[in-house]
């Protein structure tokens, strides 16, 4: 191990240097890591960088040991799911010390192993190993007697094989034991106080012999809490003479263990609730919606699945996915099931196996379980065995033929490569037409989809004012009112400003100001919604290029002018340190020229010019700059001064005499900030406190309020929307609209031979039997907080994609035209027949206050004939509208057909299997 130099010696950089290297580090498996909690791990930061944010900045000396305080609950054990980045900070060993050796010894020190995990063979922390509960059997028949020190409790990695586990659990009661023992799980104990559990509760339990193997915790569906009864012999002898009558009842029950056999339709098929196993309420929902879709689970609880499992492929899960998904929807479906609820423990030790993004205990996204689930289905099912080589084909132009011909083209391309129950059942095709502005060319591919994602054109407003100042000294700083999309990005809101104020967006400067500094840059890649309410946002326009548009490195030229923040300081206080608190009313910008950047004087006239809008008095107050203010140079102000990278020392305070030294003619570099200290007279002079109400430039908030029309408008219109509800339609629409690609992703255009922002528009072609709509409230599936609760109308029966689906318009069309699409692959019946959809299953997202919401569903039962709501283990009768709300999030409609749904799936089930 390496020994860093740990002498207090170190400069901050240093430190911080240290530090950061540590953290970054490779995890190894086996290694120990150190948990720092979120809060202090800032606070050091900001002591080492200098950093100052909204809440100051803190000194070294200030810091103290490690508080990990953030990170425990109340009963001293580690948070649910602490997230890397925002609540915890990780530290290797060493770097654990050294931070101890220069703060001291932290109250709470939070250890934890590396593990490797899943097939894909991660290494992550492991923040929850497992916590087991175990006694100690006792001949004491008396089954409620019990007695000796408390419970013990003994902690185990997921990694653990039950092998060595059960040498844990006895040296968890005897640190030195030598007789033979054998470990019982039980499922209570939750009641007793002792470490003893007398053989009289034993004996009334369901329970069995934890048998040595090789097998890890998760596979032998061991979980926290588990509790475990350690027999040791007495002589020789075994306390339990007698099996418990219940161990006796087929195999291992726990895979099978009922959560409830209490709660409301009990053993219908169908209607098994699902218990939770910590979080997994997006699993169930998303479980509960598949399982419904009777021509899926017929293909499983028939085991007609079993003649098409895709063992070998190598992009599958050997099988293993499509069979515990099989055996569950067999329960599920049970026509003798003796309880009301089941957890799903198989599945979900399966499904972490291969998807460790679903191990853990938290929350996640149950339509990122049915996009993972209805893909390994299918490759674990895939009827192909050897994938060929098959070219995408192109668009080569033409009319509606030639369309219907690559469309055709595609899929069976696709089929070749991907043939299996999903394909049959849930896959469709869409159409994405780029068109080149320049030169017009036309790009078409059709891709299969599996499930539709629908944006909800009902995007949150983001509502601010935004503080904007015209070049022009002629034309007043006002307050700008604004609405746009929450998702829209400051690029976008200068395009939106530019407008407004007739200005060109490119000349817009868009920055954060707090404390009389610049705080962000705000530039092309930061949304607007990333800003608070109360964020002070000012927009400078310039007489040039700001350059702050992701565009501008492209047009880049020698004599665009310096872009300069100038900040406005009091010199009143001489103590160097409080230079940063002399800082007063707001900065401004400049935008200075190479040549008049050859003198200070060049330079100090274009900051007056700006000035003088600023000050009382205006121009004839500052006609002889000298007096008025000195002008200080700053270096290394990388995004105006808003970027800390630079560390403490970096933003160091340079004098003009040096820049005239260097040799340079230009006295500016880019990344300069200027200061304009005022003596305590002048700053009394020209900036004195408001005497009237009328608006004073230096302070913002008493500036004129200017409301574009445009804004008046969009008010109106979203107070109207408002009463509205969207409906499936208008997100459709919004799929289908035509959308400019963005300057950062643009398209190559073969024939012009460079990138261009082309039009890009999606259609729907073909619609699969099974259709799986996604409504897309999250902006990512990560960010379960920012959600569009906007409640959209679907229609329970009768969902007419008719309209929507081109393959059918052009297949009509052609046949008016005599075209026989019977030899285009269309069958004439189906040209005929209307794409009509029900609704059979639907997964909703509740938000709450506590921790990410709450999913549960509805759905439809062919046997009989009702809909229920499940939440976890809880079923209850229930009526499809209801499920027509603002929580609905994936839809699974049914095409409504005479022909049977599901193609060769449903061939194959017609064939007999065993
Ligand atoms: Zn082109």
């Amino acid at each position: 191990m390496r020994t860093p130099d740990t002498s207090p010696s170190l400069s901050l950089r240093e430190k911080y240097a240290l530090v950061e290297e540590g953290r970054k580090r490779q995890m190894k498996d086996g290694e120990f890591w150190y948990l720092v909690s979120r809060s202090w791990f800032r606070r050091w930061e900001k002591a080492m960088t200098g950093e100052q944010d909204k809440e100051g900045g803190v000194d070294e000396k200030d810091l103290g040991p490690v508080d990990n305080s953030p990170l425990l609950d109340a009963s001293g054990q580690l948070v649910k799911a602490p997230v890397e980045g925002v609540d915890t900070e990780f530290f290797p060993v060493d770097i654990w010390d050294v931070i101890c050796s220069w703060y001291g010894k932290p109250e709470h020190t939070i250890r934890r192993q590396v593990v490797t995990l899943g097939v894909f063979q991660e290494t992550c922390l492991e923040l929850h190993p497992l916590r087991l509960k175990v006694f100690r059997l006792t001949d004491n028949l008396n089954s409620s007697e019990t007695s000796g020190a408390s419970e013990q409790v003994t902690y185990a990695s997921i990694t653990r094989q039950v092998k060595d586990l059960l040498q844990d659990l006895a040296r968890a009661i005897h640190p030195s034991f030598s007789e033979e023992f054998r470990v019982w799980r039980v499922t209570s104990g939750d009641d007793l106080h002792g470490i003893d559990y007398p053989s009289g509760l034993l004996l009334q339990q369901n329970t069995e012999i934890l048998e040595p193997s090789d097998e890890t915790l998760p596979d032998a569906l061991i979980e926290s809490e588990d509790s475990f009864v350690v027999e040791f012999a007495q002589g020789g002898k075994w306390i339990m003479t007698e099996l418990p009558p219940l161990a006796t009842q087929g195999g291992g029950f726990f895979g099978d263990a009922a959560v409830s056999t209490t709660g409301s339709p009990a053993n219908e098929p169908g209607a098994l609730g699902l218990g939770n196993l910590g979080n997994t309420c997006f699993m169930n929902s998303a479980l509960q919606c598949l399982s419904h879709i009777q021509e899926l689970s017929d293909y499983f609880t028939t085991g007609a699945f079993e003649g098409e499992l895709n063992r070998e492929n190598p992009l599958g899960m050997k099988g293993a996915i499509a069979e515990t998904f099989g055996a569950l929807l067999r329960r599920i479906w049970s026509t003798t099931s003796p309880v009301a609820a089941y957890s799903p423990r198989k599945f979900k030790s399966v499904l972490q196996r291969f998807a460790p993004q679903f191990s853990g205990y938290h929350q996640q996204d149950s339509q990122e379980l049915v996009a993972f689930l209805l893909d390994g289905l299918h490759e674990d099912l895939n009827r192909v065995k050897e994938r060929p080589y098959v070219e995408k084909p192109e668009w080569q132009g033409g009319g509606d033929l030639e369309l219907v011909q690559l469309a055709r083209e595609s899929w069976e391309g696709y089929v070749k490569r991907n043939n299996s129950v999903i394909v049959d059942l849930f896959q469709g095709q869409y159409k994405s037409t780029l068109v080149c502005p320049e030169c017009k060319k036309v790009s078409i591919t059709f891709d299969p989809f599996m499930y539709l994602t629908l944006p909800i054109p009902a995007q949150k407003k983001w509502r601010h004012t935004i503080f904007y100042i015209p070049w022009d000294t002629a034309k007043p700083p006002v307050k700008v009112p604004v609405e746009i999309n929450r998702t829209a990005s400051f690029r976008d809101l200068r395009n939106l400003l530019g407008r407004w104020m007739d200005a060109n967006p490119d000349n817009l400067l868009t920055v954060e100001i707090f404390a009389h500094r610049i705080y962000k840059n705000l530039d092309d890649s930061v949304l607007c919604g990333e800003l608070s309410e109360d964020d002070t946002v000012f927009c400078y326009e310039l007489p040039s290029h700001a350059q702050q548009a992701r565009s501008y490195a492209n047009q880049q030229t020698e004599n665009d002018p310096f872009i300069v923040p100038v900040f406005l300081r009091g010199t009143a206080v001489s103590d160097q340190d409080t230079q940063a608190t002399s800082l007063f009313a707001h900065p401004f910008v400049v935008a200075i020229s190479a040549g008049d950047a050859h003198t200070v004087e060049g330079i100090k006239n274009a900051v007056a010019a700006q000035l003088q809008r600023w000050v009382s008095g205006g121009q004839d107050a500052i006609s002889t700059p000298d007096s008025a203010f000195s002008l200080k140079l700053q270096a290394n102000n990388k995004d105006f001064g808003a970027s800390f990278s630079a560390g403490p020392n970096g933003k160091k305070e340079e004098s003009w005499e040096d820049r005239q030294l260097a040799g340079d003619p230009v006295l500016l570099r880019p990344n300069d900030a200027l200061y304009l200290d005022f003596s305590e007279a002048a700053k009394a002079r020209f900036f004195p406190a408001a005497a009237s109400a009328a608006p004073v430039p230096w302070d913002a908030s008493t500036w004129e309020t200017f409301a574009h029309p445009e804004y008046e408008e969009l008010l109106r219109i979203s107070a109207e929307k408002k009463d509205q509800s969207i409906t499936l339609q208008d997100c459709l629409d919004e799929f289908t609209k035509e959308e400019r690609l963005g300057e950062d992703d643009p398209w190559y255009c073969p024939r012009c031979q460079k990138h261009q922002q082309a039009a890009k528009k999606f259609d729907l072609w073909s619609v699969p039997d099974v259709l799986v709509v996604h409504l897309k409230r999250f902006s990512s599936s990560h960010a379960l907080r920012d959600k569009i609760e906007m409640r959209v109308d679907f229609p329970v029966r009768g969902l007419d994609l008719s309209g929507a689906a081109q393959q059918r318009q052009v297949a009509r069309k052609l046949q008016a035209q005599g075209v026989d699409v019977g030899a285009l692959g269309l069958s004439a019946d189906d040209v005929e027949e209307p794409l009509v959809y029900d609704l059979y299953a639907v997964s909703e997202h509740r938000s709450s206050e506590l921790e990410q919401g709450h999913y549960t569903s509805d759905a439809y039962n062919h046997i009989t004939g009702r809909w229920y709501h499940f939440a976890d283990e809880k079923v209850t009768p229930s009526q499809p509208e209801s499920a027509v709300n603002e929580d609905a999030y994936l839809l699974f409609y049914k095409l409504r057909t005479s022909r049977p749904l599901g193609g060769k799936t449903h061939s194959t089930l017609q064939e007999p299997h065993s």
